[in-house]
């Protein structure tokens, strides 16, 4: 079989490959010239011109695009297609980088054989060509859908999402299913499973005395927090992908002073809500526990990151792409992951969430990221089958 480009496309029984393959050079231009637009995510105006980009692109398509107004950081774009029906699909991606104004000097985008270096190529302006290349293929077949997509395009993933975190409820409300496009993991494989992440601190107040003099009229805070930070240490359970790291500890003035205080902060990362129960609960009972009279211990902090785990509904998405990744010849695999992304508040919403739709690639956030190109293609007709299934005007979807 053979695509309009003139070149060989395996043998499939869907017709979103050769669409897809009709589209490479456009694709690699579209990807060329939004990677050539530098957008840290501290930088607001080059964020914003970059998706100015996308919402013209989207509004090409017929899409209704806004932009949620945001001042310190770039704004979000929702572009929504034009049919309201059911299922609602939401595809999910962020325009910010972790590069700064200048790294395209140093780390220009060029193409080694099958691989594209440069900043942001595959976290994640690659998927975001994936996203909107997908949609395009399927509207160019059908172009009236059976149910809706909504694309939104974040602009503040990078640093943890700090303002459009508390707006995905209502931006997800009512979605049957998200697709987020960060980047698959180098082998190829999606993203199942993202471990929740908190911060917290915990502050032991003691009480200062001379240590010669008097020791006894003192408590100490530091006794008191090492302690705690031992029990709380050992709340870690590997097998259950729980994780607790004290990562800085701070306390007491001078050598020949009972510490009146001790704090700590610790890093907890969790692969169920089971386990970010048990772990809250468990912390708290450390932390109120008199370890030394007179001392007193206050727990701060919390799950910034909710874990991204199946909820009803995901399987049913699972088995999809496998069946859909078989007519495409694309062999699917599933991986879990220790850092987080959007896909954790979604999942959070109680809506069925496949992450890392984007392509295969790596060593994103260094100066050796790089994309897989035959990869970027056939995540993008794997996009186009799935919208199919679940939008289009043969939707089997209910
Ligand atoms: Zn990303």
């Amino acid at each position: 079989m053979t695509s309009p480009a003139g070149e060989d496309v395996a043998p499939t029984s869907s017709p979103f490959v050769a669409a897809v393959a009709g589209r490479r050079e456009q694709m690699l231009e579209f990807l060329g010239r939004i990677v050539s637009m530098e957008s840290p995510t501290q930088e607001k105006a080059h964020v914003d011109a970059v998706l100015e980009v996308l919402a013209d692109a989207y509004r090409s398509l017929g899409f209704a695009c806004r932009r949620l107004a945001e001042r310190e950081y770039g704004d979000h774009l929702v572009a929504d297609s034009p049919a309201e029906g059911r299922p609602r699909v939401l595809l999910v991606g962020h325009a910010d980088t972790v590069y700064p104004l200048g790294t395209l000097a140093s780390m220009p985008a060029r193409r080694e054989g099958d691989r594209l270096r440069g900043p942001a190529v595959v976290d994640m302006k690659g998927g975001l060509v994936a996203m909107l290349f997908g949609v395009r293929c399927l509207l160019a077949a059908h172009p009236r859908l059976h149910g809706s997509i909504r694309v939104v395009i974040t602009s503040d993933e990078e640093p943890g999402s700090p303002t459009s975190r508390d707006r995905w409820p209502e931006l997800a409300r009512g979605a049957d299913a998200a697709f987020v496009f960060e980047p698959a993991r180098p082998d190829g494989a999606l993203v199942l499973r993202r471990k929740g992440v908190g911060i917290f601190r915990v502050h032991v107040r003691g009480r200062a005395a001379h240590a010669g003099a008097e020791p006894e009229q003192g408590a100490s805070a530091i006794r008191a927090l090492a302690r705690k930070l031992l029990d709380i240490e050992d709340l870690a359970a590997p097998a259950a992908g729980t994780t607790v790291n004290v990562g800085v500890v701070r306390g007491g003035t001078h050598p020949y002073v009972v510490p009146e205080d001790a704090e700590a902060m610790i890093d907890v990362r969790v692969a169920t809500a089971a386990e970010r129960d048990r772990v809250l609960a468990a912390m708290g009972a450390v932390v109120d526990r008199e370890d030394v009279p007179l001392t007193r211990a206050t727990l701060a902090g919390q799950f910034h990151r909710p874990p991204l785990e199946p909820v009803p509904g995901t399987e049913r998405l699972v088995a999809m792409i496998e069946d859909e990744g078989r007519r495409i010849g694309l062999p699917v695999r599933w991986a879990t992951t220790g850092g987080a992304s959007d896909g954790n508040n979604l999942a959070a919403a109680g809506i069925p969430t496949i992450d890392g739709m984007g392509p295969a690639g790596g060593r994103a956030h260094s100066p050796d990221e790089y994309m897989e190109i035959p990869s970027l293609f056939l995540k993008t007709a794997l996009l186009a089958g799935l919208l199919d299934r679940l939008v289009g005007p043969e939707a089997m979807w209910r």
